[in-house]
């Protein structure tokens, strides 16, 4: 029998502790920041701690109601109603994560509504039915906060059915040893790594939409660890990813250069 390593998830706060107290209250959690930080390697971390049945739905403009509640589909001469992944996860007491739940269109916030109060049932106007949740069901959304350009909002209506939880970039110590541990990198490398993250976060002048992200540094990493050069690595995993304009790119592979 193959054994399945255990899923890394390296706490950076409370977030734990809060996610058993939601799953014990069967609140409804919202982790909100930026991508890259650990958010869905955290949900699949209480999924398998809480020995819970995970289903992801990565929402994106084009996600409606019906790709989550369901559809009727034709079968030879039939026409035969197939469950979506929110009906499933409801009926069956399963933990649904709306991944980036602020982008999918507004209907699917509609449909959630009466699923994140006392209620917890699901109206299915397709079948003209009222769906109880499971007991065990929990919805779990992540939001990337609207300050930065091309994320869309998520109504405060909406955001007030949550608990929510913010992500950021890890301290440095706790980010070197998420490294380690991901790509079995040297300590070395990986302090450099996460220097080189900090130096491009903290420079907000740039105007990027998104910084270097813990995935990011992650990916250069392997790279690494798998025997690319290692400013090469930096260059492709870490800078080119975050901008495509010529002389910013070439400004932070400068400066990435003399950090590794
Ligand atoms: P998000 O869902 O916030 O976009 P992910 O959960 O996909 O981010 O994280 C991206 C990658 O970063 C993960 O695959 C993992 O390698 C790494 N990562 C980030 N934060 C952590 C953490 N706290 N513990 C373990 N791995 C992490």
């Amino acid at each position: 029998m193959t054994e399945i390593a255990p899923i890394f998830y390296k706490a950076i706060g409370a977030e734990i502790e809060i996610f058993n107290h939601c799953d014990v209250l069967k609140l409804p959690l919202l982790l909100k920041g930026p991508t890259g930080t650990g958010k869905s390697r955290f949900v699949e971390y209480m999924a398998e701690s809480l020995n819970k049945k995970l289903i992801t739905v990565s929402c994106h403009e084009e996600t409606s109601s019906t790709d989550l509640i369901g559809r009727f589909i034709i079968k030879g001469a039939e026409t035969v109603w197939i469950d979506g992944p929110l009906t499933i996860a409801v009926k069956n007491g399963y933990l649904l994560y709306l991944d980036e739940v602020a982008e999918a269109r507004p209907d699917v916030i509609v449909a959630i509504h009466s699923l994140t109060d006392h209620r917890r049932e699901l109206f299915v106007d397709k079948l003209g039915e009222t769906i109880k949740a499971h007991p065990d069901f929990l919805l779990v959304a992540s939001f990337n906060p609207g300050y930065q350009k091309g994320f869309k909002e998520l109504k405060p209506s909406t955001r007030q059915r949550f608990v929510a939880v913010s992500f950021d970039y890890p301290q440095p110590k706790i980010e070197v040893e998420i490294l380690i541990q991901e790509t079995g990198i040297d300590k070395d490398i990986a302090e450099k790594l996460v220097k080189i993250g900090n130096k491009i976060r903290n420079l907000t002048e740039l105007g990027l939409t998104e910084t270097v992200s813990t995935r990011l540094l992650v990916d250069a990493a392997k790279l690494i660890h798998n025997g690319l050069a290692k400013r090469l690595a930096v260059h492709i995993a870490v800078i080119e990813p975050l901008s495509d304009e010529l002389e910013t790119v070439q400004a932070l592979k400068d400066l990435s250069d003399l950090m590794i």
